[in-house]
C-alpha cells in the first residue's frame, strides 16, 4: 500500500511516494503521465503537459541534449543527432538497412548483429538514445510530481515483437527506470476512455495515423472476473498498418500541388522545406477553418500560398485511401467484420484531419471515440494502467451511474440540464431551444456538469458553436441538441438546426478530473443554495421572456398605435417601462431584483398588451384580405 505524501513539485494534488508513471515511447514525440485521484494528466509543461520530441544529440564532449532542442538544431548537426531511434529497436542491422529514419548518423552493425548507430566514431544503441528520452522524461515527472521517480508502465506498437519489447525494457533500465509493464498503444488508448470496464466482452479498432506511421488494431476486451485488470484483459487480434505512412506525405502532396500549380516557383531544396512547412501550417490550420493562406520563405522571397478544405479532402484522399485498405485487411486478419466491432478510438495527430474522420465514421458505420486529444490519449491511458498496477483505483470513478447532471447554458447564464444527475448509463436526450436576437446565424453551445442553477456554478464542459443559421426572427430557428452518454461515460453532444440542417457536434468525458469528495461537495453546495439558485434562475428566466415580450409589444403598438384609445396607451407604455426597469435591473445585478414582484409586473404586462396584439393581429389578418 502507498501512501500519499504532499508533495513538493508543481501539482496540487497528492502523490504517493513511489508513483508508477505511464510513459509514451514515441516515435515523434515521446510523454509522460500519471494518473491523481481526479484522473490522468501528462505531465510537465503549461496545461496540455510537456511532449518532447523523441530526438537526441550527442556532443563530441560526451553530453547530451534531449527532446526540443535537439531537434531545433538537428538540420546543422545532422552527424550527431539521432531521430526516430524507435525504428531501429531490437532489430537487427541487416532489417533495417534500407530504412527512413530522418537522420544522417550512420547505421552500423551493434553488438549481436543488431542495429546501431555510428556516432562520433562511438557505437550508439538504439536503447541508449531512447534511455536519453527517457531520463528527459523521468526527470520532467520528478519536478512536477515532487517525488523520485523509478518505475513506469511504457507503451509500445503492437505489432512489436519479443526482441523489440526486450530492448524497450532495456532502454528503461538504463534509464533506472523499472518497467513494470509494456502495454500496447492501442490498449493505452482504449483505456483511457475507460473502455475495458464493461460487464460484457467488447471488440475494438484503434486507428493511429502520425507524422510518419500508421497502424490500425482489432483488440477483444474479455472481462475477466472481478472486473478486469486494466491491461491483461486486452487481447490483440490482429494489426495492419505501414511504417512509412502518414501526416509527412499530405505534407509532401500539398507542397507538390503547390509546386504544380503556382507560377513563378523556383524548385529548389530551399522552397521545398518552406513549402512542406507551410504546407503543414495550412494543413493544421483547416481543422479550424474552410480556407486559409499561409507564408512561405521560397528562393525568390517570400510568397503567399492559399489551400482550402476541398483541396485538403481531395489531396488526402490517397493517404486515407490506403489507411482503409489496410483497416479491410486487419478485419479479415482478425476474421471479423464492421458489424462486429463495438468502439472506433482514434490516436495520432493526423486523426484530427476531416477527411480521416469522415472516412472512419463511413467505413466503420460509427462516430470514433475523439473526446480526448489523439496525441495525449497513449499517455494517459499508460498512467491509468499505471494506477492499475500500483493497486490503487480500477477507474477514475464508478460509471454505472451519470454522477453530475448534463446541460447546457441559456441565454442569461442559467442552466438548462438535459441529462440528470443518476441516470443510468447509457443515456440519452433531446430538448429544442432557440435563438434570442433577430437575424442570428451562430448558436454557441456551452456543455456543463453540475447541480446548481447558474452556469457559473457549474464545471465547464466545452463549448462549440454551431453556425450558418439562415437569418430568421428570434425564436423561430428550431436547434435540436441531443446528449449521448455511452457505456464508457464518453458524452457526445450534437445541435441541428432543423430548417437548414446545419449541424455541429463535441466529445468530451465528463468524468474526467471529477473525483468523488469532488461530487459530494458540489452536491452539498447545491443543496445549500437551492433556494438562492432557483430565485436566480428565475429571475433570469423572467428577464429573457419579459425581454422578448417587449420587443413583441413594441412592434404590435408600433403598427397599430393609431387604432388604440390613447389612455390604454399611456397604461400599457407605464407598464411596459416598469418591466423594462425590472430588466434592467435584473441583468445589472440580479440578486436585487425581488422575483415575486417581477413575476407580478410581467403578468400585469402580458394582461395589459392583449388589447395590442389582438389589434395587431385583425389588421394583419385584414390585410391578408380574410
Ligand atoms: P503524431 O505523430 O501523432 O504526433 O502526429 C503528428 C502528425 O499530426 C503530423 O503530421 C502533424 O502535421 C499532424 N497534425 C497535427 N495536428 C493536425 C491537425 N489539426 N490537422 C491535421 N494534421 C495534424
Amino acid at each position: 500500500m502507498q501512501t500519499a505524501v504532499p508533495n513538493s513539485g508543481r501539482s496540487s494534488e497528492p502523490v504517493p511516494s513511489d508513483p508508477i508513471v505511464g510513459i509514451d515511447l514515441g516515435t515523434t514525440n515521446s510523454l509522460v503521465a500519471f494518473c491523481f485521484a481526479s484522473g490522468p494528466r501528462v505531465l510537465g509543461g503549461g496545461a496540455g503537459g510537456a511532449m518532447v520530441p523523441s530526438v537526441v544529440r550527442f556532443l563530441a564532449d560526451g553530453s547530451t541534449v534531449v527532446g526540443a532542442a535537439a531537434r531545433a538544431t538537428r538540420l546543422a548537426h545532422a552527424d550527431e543527432t539521432v531521430a526516430s531511434a524507435k525504428r531501429l529497436m531490437g532489430r537487427s542491422a541487416r532489417e533495417t538497412a534500407s530504412f527512413a529514419r530522418g537522420g544522417s548518423t550512420p547505421l552500423v552493425e551493434g553488438p549481436r548483429g543488431m542495429a546501431a548507430l555510428a556516432v562520433h566514431g562511438r557505437v550508439v544503441t538504439p536503447q541508449e538514445v531512447a534511455a536519453e528520452v527517457l531520463r528527459e522524461l523521468r526527470r520532467i515527472a520528478e519536478a512536477d510530481l515532487g517525488v523520485p521517480v523509478r518505475r513506469a508502465v511504457i507503451t509500445v506498437p503492437a505489432y512489436f515483437d519479443d526482441a523489440q519489447r526486450q530492448a524497450t525494457r532495456d532502454a528503461a533500465r538504463l534509464a533506472d527506470l523499472e518497467a513494470v509493464r509494456i502495454v500496447n498503444e492501442p490498449t493505452a488508448a482504449s483505456l483511457a476512455y475507460g473502455i475495458g470496464q464493461a460487464a460484457r466482452a467488447e471488440r475494438i479498432a484503434v486507428y493511429d495515423l502520425g507524422g510518419g506511421t500508421f497502424d490500425v488494431t482489432i483488440l477483444d476486451i474479455v472481462p475477466s472476473d472481478g472486473g478486469g485488470t486494466g491491461a491483461d484483459c486486452f487481447q490483440v487480434l490482429s494489426t495492419a498498418g505501414d511504417t512509412a505512412l502518414g501526416g509527412d506525405d499530405l505534407d509532401r502532396a500539398i507542397a507538390a500541388h503547390w509546386l504544380a500549380g503556382e507560377s513563378g516557383l523556383v524548385d529548389d531544396d530551399a522552397t521545398r522545406a518552406a513549402l512542406l512547412a507551410a504546407a503543414e501550417e495550412a494543413k493544421i490550420a483547416l481543422s479550424e477553418r474552410a480556407s486559409i493562406e499561409v507564408e512561405a520563405m521560397c528562393t525568390g522571397g517570400a510568397r503567399r500560398v492559399a489551400l482550402d478544405r476541398a483541396e485538403l479532402d481531395r489531396l488526402a484522399e490517397p493517404l486515407v485511401a490506403r489507411t482503409m485498405a489496410a483497416c479491410r485487411r486487419a478485419l479479415a486478419d482478425a476474421q471479423t467484420t464492421v458489424d462486429e466491432i463495438d468502439r472506433v478510438v482514434l490516436v495520432g495527430g493526423s486523426t484530427r484531419l476531416s477527411a480521416v474522420r469522415a472516412a472512419v465514421r463511413a467505413f466503420f458505420g460509427r462516430e470514433p471515440y475523439v473526446a480526448l486529444d489523439p496525441d495525449r490519449v497513449v499517455a494517459l491511458g499508460a498512467s491509468v494502467q499505471a494506477a492499475i498496477v500500483a493497486g490503487g483505483r480500477r477507474d477514475l470513478l464508478l460509471l454505472d451511474v451519470i454522477p453530475l447532471s448534463l446541460g447546457i447554458e441559456t441565454v442569461g447564464g442559467a442552466i438548462a440540464k438535459l441529462i440528470m444527475r443518476n441516470s443510468p448509463i447509457p443515456a440519452r436526450a433531446v430538448e429544442h431551444f432557440s435563438t434570442s436576437k433577430d437575424g442570428q446565424t451562430s448558436v454557441r453551445i456551452h456543455v456543463l456538469q453540475g447541480e446548481r442553477e447558474l452556469a457559473e456554478h457549474c464545471r465547464s464542459l466545452g463549448t462549440f458553436d454551431l453556425r450558418g443559421l439562415p437569418p430568421m426572427p428570434a425564436g423561430i430557428p428550431q436547434v435540436e441538441v441531443s446528449f449521448l452518454v455511452d457505456q464508457n461515460g464518453v458524452l457526445s453532444v450534437s445541435a441541428r438546426e432543423k430548417r437548414s440542417g446545419c449541424e455541429a457536434a463535441i466529445q468530451v468525458v465528463p468524468s474526467y478530473g471529477l473525483t468523488a469528495e469532488e461530487v459530494d461537495r458540489i452536491e452539498k453546495e447545491s443543496i445549500e443554495n437551492a433556494r438562492a439558485d432557483m430565485t436566480l434562475h428565475r429571475i433570469i428566466d423572467l428577464r429573457v421572456h419579459s425581454e422578448l415580450d417587449l420587443k413583441w409589444i413594441g412592434e404590435a403598438l408600433a403598427r397599430v398605435r393609431g387604432q388604440l384609445d390613447p389612455a390604454y396607451i399611456v397604461a400599457l407604455e407605464g407598464a411596459m417601462s416598469e418591466v423594462r426597469g425590472l430588466c434592467e435591473r435584473a441583468a445589472s445585478d440580479p440578486r436585487s431584483v425581488d422575483a415575486d414582484l417581477f413575476h407580478r409586473a410581467k403578468q400585469s404586462l402580458d394582461e395589459r398588451s392583449m388589447r395590442v396584439h389582438e389589434t395587431a393581429i385583425a389588421q394583419s389578418l385584414r390585410g391578408a384580405g380574410t
